[in-house]
């Protein structure tokens, strides 16, 4: 019965994979609800709580009798703050039109690739990506495309390998800055060799996921869309989900241009009537605010990524770059590939994470997940505490491997 059942699904659900970085998350939940110590580094999510002023601004909403639909893109108070956001930190002129909220940046990337792709549009997504760009992809029946790059150059494409993975199906781009898995941060002038390619291929539509913007260790932040060449090709996504620490509040948007924005509002009006009225009063005192506020929680992040840089780095087998942003370490794993403990050969990270779970009970993803089979994934969004405590059990595994 269960099998038949299970057969009734559309081939959209059958084709798609369980994200990743979620399914690693339940793992480690079921694994403690059973009474096992796991530490979970598998989860993008920041260890702190939502700002006071932030909670504050909700519980104003709910006593306002903020509790009726509005209009489907947002609340037009929250859509011009998030207007002049835009202004104020990346330089970029959206009216508040042009700005669509929605329950996360998930289902705003979500919306836009179901508003441009047709089945078989190709869509360029730079490896290492996030794992959810792949199955949304996916399920709308484009076709991704990846572009591979490595530990030795930061994990970042050049102008030269996108040129060559465009042809005449490519309709979109999505990449992250900072990126979710690698860390990586474009600089202006990368983007601008970028943004030379794209220029000459107008219909080419880019995301730029700036999510973890806030959670940047270089001097300096530029967005796609800020140059005037690129604006009407770029649809920038943020949230607040990472920034404010508000990953259960379910708040994205996006700036884009104007058909795109109305073609997502379009979408969300049969799909989800927009974002919770009580998320969205919480997110306009969020995005109102100087970005300073979050300086003391981006600090706490850089301590810890600097504390795990040092000590994976004294773990022979861990290839580990710099990440400038977000909060994740990729170290490139392969050099343990080939070695055995109690007779099982590890062969790829797959296998690696599953050791280090089952022996160190610590939770980690596999690049696999992200589109680099070399790599692990580790969040270190967690308390110092737990990080030294899983350093040391990483350390203990990792030395009955032989
Ligand atoms: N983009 C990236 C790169 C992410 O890591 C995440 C993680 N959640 C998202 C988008 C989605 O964020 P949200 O919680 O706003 O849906
Ligand atoms: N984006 C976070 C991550 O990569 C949260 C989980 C998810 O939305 O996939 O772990």
């Amino acid at each position: 019965m269960e099998t038949t059942a299970i057969n009734l699904l559309s081939d959209r659900v059958k084709n798609l994979s369980e994200s990743a970085t979620i399914a690693m998350a339940r793992k480690s939940r079921e694994l403690k609800a059973q009474g096992i110590d796991v530490i979970s580094l598998s989860l993008g999510e920041p260890d702190f709580n939502t700002p006071d002023f932030i909670k504050q601004a909700a519980k104003e909403g709910i006593d306002q009798n903020y509790s009726k639909y509005m209009a489907v893109n947002g609340y037009e108070d929250l859509r011009m703050a998030i207007s002049a956001k835009f202004k104020r930190d990346n330089n970029i002129n959206y009216s508040k039109d042009q700005i669509v909220v929605s329950t996360g940046a998930k289902q705003s990337i979500a919306n836009v690739v179901l508003s441009l792709i047709n089945p078989g549009d190709e869509v360029i997504i730079p490896a290492p990506y996030w794992v959810s760009y792949e199955e949304i992809v996916k399920m709308a029946e484009g076709v991704p495309v990846g572009i591979e790059t490595s530990i030795e150059n930061d994990f970042k494409i050049t102008p030269d390998q996108l040129k060559a993975a465009i042809n005449t199906k490519t309709k979109l781009m999505i990449y992250s800055s900072p990126c979710n898995p690698s860390g990586s941060v474009y600089t202006k002038e990368e983007l601008r060799g970028l943004a030379d390619v794209l220029k000459s291929h107008p219909s080419i539509v880019v995301i730029s996921d700036e999510i973890y913007e806030h959670i940047n260790f270089t001097n300096s932040y530029f967005s796609m869309a800020a140059f005037d060449d690129m604006y009407n090709q770029v649809v920038t996504v943020n949230g607040v989900s990472k920034s404010f620490a508000m990953t259960g509040w379910r708040l994205g948007y996006i700036g884009a241009p104007n058909w795109i924005a109305s073609a997502c509002t379009k979408i969300q009006g049969q799909f989800t009537s927009g974002a919770s009225s009580i998320s969205q009063r919480a997110a306009l005192a969020a995005v109102s605010e100087d970005p300073k506020v979050v300086i003391p929680m981006k600090n706490a992040f850089l301590e810890r990524r600097n504390y795990m840089i040092k000590e994976l780095r004294s773990i022979s087998g861990f290839n580990i770059n710099e990440p400038e942003g977000a909060f994740y370490l990729f170290p490139d794993v392969s050099a343990f590939f080939g070695k055995e403990f109690k007779g099982n050969k590890i062969t790829n990270a797959d296998e690696l994470c599953l050791f280090l779970l089952e022996e160190a009970k610590v939770a980690l993803v596999t690049g696999n997940a992200f589109g680099s089979p070399n790599c692990i994934r580790i969040s270190y969004a967690a308390s110092m505490e737990e990080l030294k405590e899983a350093i040391g059990r990483i350390k203990n595994a990792i030395s009955l491997l032989h």
